[in-house]
């Protein structure tokens, strides 16, 4: 400092991710450099700094603070004010102060860092090979905290008193692991431990090296992660994979792969440079890629697709797992079926006895159930398609204010969303709302989130649906007193895609998904609608079709396909010889006819999922499923197969235009799709006719509602849009035809993002 320069003291407020971060030890680092004196302190809010020193140094400490935060750091505002100084001796960081009603953001859990996996592989280093090593710079954080603010007591730490080498280092403000609340070692921290199925240790000197080996043997291991117990197995290994998926009754949706690293993911999986960043990134997300031909992973993996979801290792004992076993794993949530993940060693011992063969578990309790997030590179842009670890509890930024609303979510995928000020604090991935299991998650990750980001919600929004978990859930609020929002699905949908872009409606929406209730009563799920936050009017649809047997026809999609062909083309057409009739048997078929003709327990439904459905059954493709969306799933993957991607051809289809409504007329499109059948077109070729269409139908239903209302932005959203095919073949001829298009970015296209939309809707209804 100049000689004779004014003292002056900064008081700042800084917001954002800004605790269990590494920020306190950087401000006191910034603060020596520049010669300043006063202090640094974590409280319910914010981190508050007071500096005193000239006001050219204290101008560098701001700039610093604004362009050399560490990397988990998010600063989302900085306050600075001015005052006569105080004469401090010193910069110290001072106790964290918490304070009634105030609320701050949290970090989610971190994928471990390069001077962390280093450490872990360094024979030499106090921290080689322990498998809870962590700094400032990644390892838990979300999942392991009770309360704010950020401290060891109110973690799941606390149980954990640091030796002196953890603690010196923990005191440390120029150590990476300076306030590092997790920190620990193998002298004082948390300790993993082999069982078998019943739940006996098995003594070994290293239970990591010795579930490593059992899982080279073919055996199946529940490995205690992060947010809950994973199973794995050898993914290289048929019989493995096979067994793994009988026991845990998930007969053909895709597991996840873990994979040692980058060069190997190579060698399975086509990678581009964004989809390289994403894996390598502190999120470290499963992400979707093209799966090489020549790959030893088992086909088993991921039946009949074209992807692969493939993610690195996010922990030190995944790195540690990996590097011994020299294997890809199958990494996949320990639970059956659809119930919430398995969190707790007792728990996971009465849940998965019978799947697993083997418990790696360890004493470190987790507080937050936490699955593995799911991405897709699309475009060149990350589009999260199930938003989990390491995105939650990092709200939406919105572009307005809000009041505080719970946004209850919909059924499957559920996902509650909770706002206040400009912030959606959108939950991670609860799951299919269809047990009591997930019920209680949903209801106990609520009063987390409610209590973390201190919010009261005044109005409860829900989905129409009167049998969905989550509504039920609404309405017993609303027998308390609070204000209840009913809100249409698709709208939600489209809100949801305005919200994730920061659009400024109005907007046409296109939201195609399998089932919504609409506000007619039908099942929606092809819809054109006209939107802003308030209010949407419907302005197309595919026309209404029967689902002969309701559920019945989602899970054995041939129903579907018949109803449609009956009510198109009459009963006729079901004697041109489709190959997947003679699986069924005829009392089904006089069922279904009796069903549809009279409109017994047959549900009229104007959904694209159903479409895709029905198309996916008569082509021969999959008349039963066994996961939700598989039949339209491995319809888009058929297309994959030969190179038909220069195909333009699409099918005929009609468009009645009544009273500002449109209503896309099928029958056409059927009876040219059986024709070509009957030609004996290649199935590939046929599906890439059926996506041209579909993305056709869409652009010409968005001209038709831009010529009535002068609006040429189009958001498209729902579960369809997870068709990686369609979503590039709409985007393309909507682009082409001068519209601005929203497609989701941070929130799942899916009903992962209900909640969201929900929450802003109701925001805006008086
Ligand atoms: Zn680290
Ligand atoms: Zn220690
Ligand atoms: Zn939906």
């Amino acid at each position: 400092m100049a000689k004779n320069e004014t003292l002056q003291l900064a008081r700042i407020s800084v917001r954002g991710i800004v605790q269990g971060v590494g920020f306190r030890p950087f401000v006191y680092g910034a603060a020596t450099r520049h010669n300043l004196k006063g202090w640094v302190c974590n409280t319910s809010e914010d981190v508050k700094i007071e500096v005193e020193g000239g006001m050219e140094a204290i101008g560098q400490f701001k700039l610093e603070l604004q362009t050399k935060a560490p990397p988990l750091a998010h600063i989302e505002d900085i306050k600075i004010s001015y005052h006569p100084p105080v004469g401090y001796k010193s910069f110290e960081i001072r106790h964290s102060i918490a304070e009634e009603g105030k609320y701050q953001l949290i970090s989610p859990d971190i994928a471990t860092c390069q001077a962390c996996l280093s450490e872990l592989l360094d024979p030499d280093d106090r921290r080689y090979r322990y498998p809870f090593t962590n700094c400032t710079n990644c390892g838990p954080r979300f999942t392991i905290i009770e309360d704010m603010p950020y401290d060891r007591p109110k973690t799941t730490m606390r149980y954990f008193q640091m030796c002196p080498q953890c603690q010196a280092e923990y005191d440390n403000p120029l150590d990476r692991r300076f306030h590092a609340q997790p920190n620990a070692c193998p002298k004082c921290g948390p300790h993993v431990e082999l069982l078998d199925a019943q739940g006996n240790t098995i003594s070994s000197p290293d239970p990591v090296a010795s579930a490593s080996q059992l899982l080279r043997k073919g055996k199946s291991v529940a490995i205690k992660g992060l947010g809950g117990f994973f199973l794995a197995c050898n993914a290289t290994n048929d019989a493995a994979v096979e067994t793994l998926r009988k026991r845990k009754k998930r007969f053909s949706k895709p597991f996840a792969i873990m994979i040692t690293n980058i060069e190997e993911v190579k060698r399975h999986c086509y990678v581009s440079p964004e989809e390289e960043k994403l894996l390598t990134s502190p999120q470290s997300p499963i992400v979707l890629l093209k799966w090489k031909e020549d790959s030893s992973i088992s086909r088993m993996v991921a039946q009949n697709l074209h992807y692969l979801g493939v993610m690195l290792p996010y922990t030190p004992l995944h790195h540690v797992l990996l590097r011994d076993s020299r294997l890809p794993l199958v990494m996949t949530s320990g639970n059956i079926s659809e119930e919430p993940i398995a969190k707790d060693n007792d728990e996971a011992l009465r849940r998965l006895s019978g799947i697993a063969d083997y418990f790696l578990v360890h004493n470190r309790d987790i507080y937050s159930r936490y699955d593995d997030s799911v991405a897709m590179v699309e475009r060149g842009t990350t589009q999260l398609i199930r938003r989990a670890r390491s995105y939650a509890p990092y709200p939406i930024h919105l572009r307005f204010q809000t009041r505080q609303v719970l946004g209850c979510g919909a059924e499957e995928k559920n996902t509650f969303c909770l706002t206040r000020d400009n912030y959606a604090f959108l939950s991670q991935h609860i799951g299919d709302m269809e047990n009591m299991e997930t019920l209680k998650h949903f209801d106990s990750t609520i009063s987390l989130y409610k209590r973390l980001f201190r919010i009261e919600p005044e109005i409860i929004a829900y989905d129409l649906h009167p049998d969905y978990l989550a509504t039920k859930y609404a309405q017993e609020l609303g027998e308390s007193g609070l204000k209840l929002i009913p809100v249409q699905h698709h709208h939600a949908h489209i809100a949801s895609c305005m919200a994730d872009n920061g659009v400024k409606p109005p907007i046409i929406g296109v939201a195609f998904d399998g089932t919504g209730m609409g506000a007619d009563g039908h099942i929606w799920g092809g819809e054109f609608l006209l939107a802003d936050y308030r209010a949407f009017t419907r302005k197309g649809h595919l026309e209404y079709l029967p689902l002969p047997g309701g559920d019945a026809a989602i899970k054995r999609p041939y129903r579907t396909a018949i109803g449609y062909i009956l009510s198109l083309l009459g009963e006729s057409a079901l004697d041109q010889g489709l190959a997947f009739l003679p699986q069924v048997s005829d009392v089904e078929v006089e069922i279904i006819k009796r069903q549809t003709e009279r409109g017994i327990n047959s549900p009229q439904t104007s959904s694209m999922g159903r479409l895709f459905d029905a198309i996916s059954a008569f082509m021969g493709i999959r008349d039963e499923i066994d996961y939700e969306g598989q039949a339209a799933v491995e319809l888009e993957m058929a297309a994959y197969k030969e190179n038909y991607a220069h195909n333009r051809e699409s099918y005929p289809y009609n468009i009645i235009e009544d009273d500002e409504m449109r209503i896309v007329k099928l029958g056409n499109l059927l009876s040219a799709i059986i024709e070509d059948l009957k030609q004996g077109m290649p199935k590939g070729e046929i599906s890439i006719k059926f996506h041209n269409t579909v993305a056709k139908m869409i652009e010409e239903v968005c001209c038709l509602i831009a010529d009535e209302t002068g609006i040429k932005q189009v958001a498209l959203s729902g579960g369809v849009f997870q068709n990686r095919l369609l979503l590039r073949k709409t985007v393309n001829l909507l682009e082409k035809g001068g519209f601005k298009v929203f497609t989701h970015r941070q929130v799942p296209t899916n009903d992962g993002g209900i909640s969201l939309g929900q929450a802003v809707v109701a925001n805006f209804t008086e």
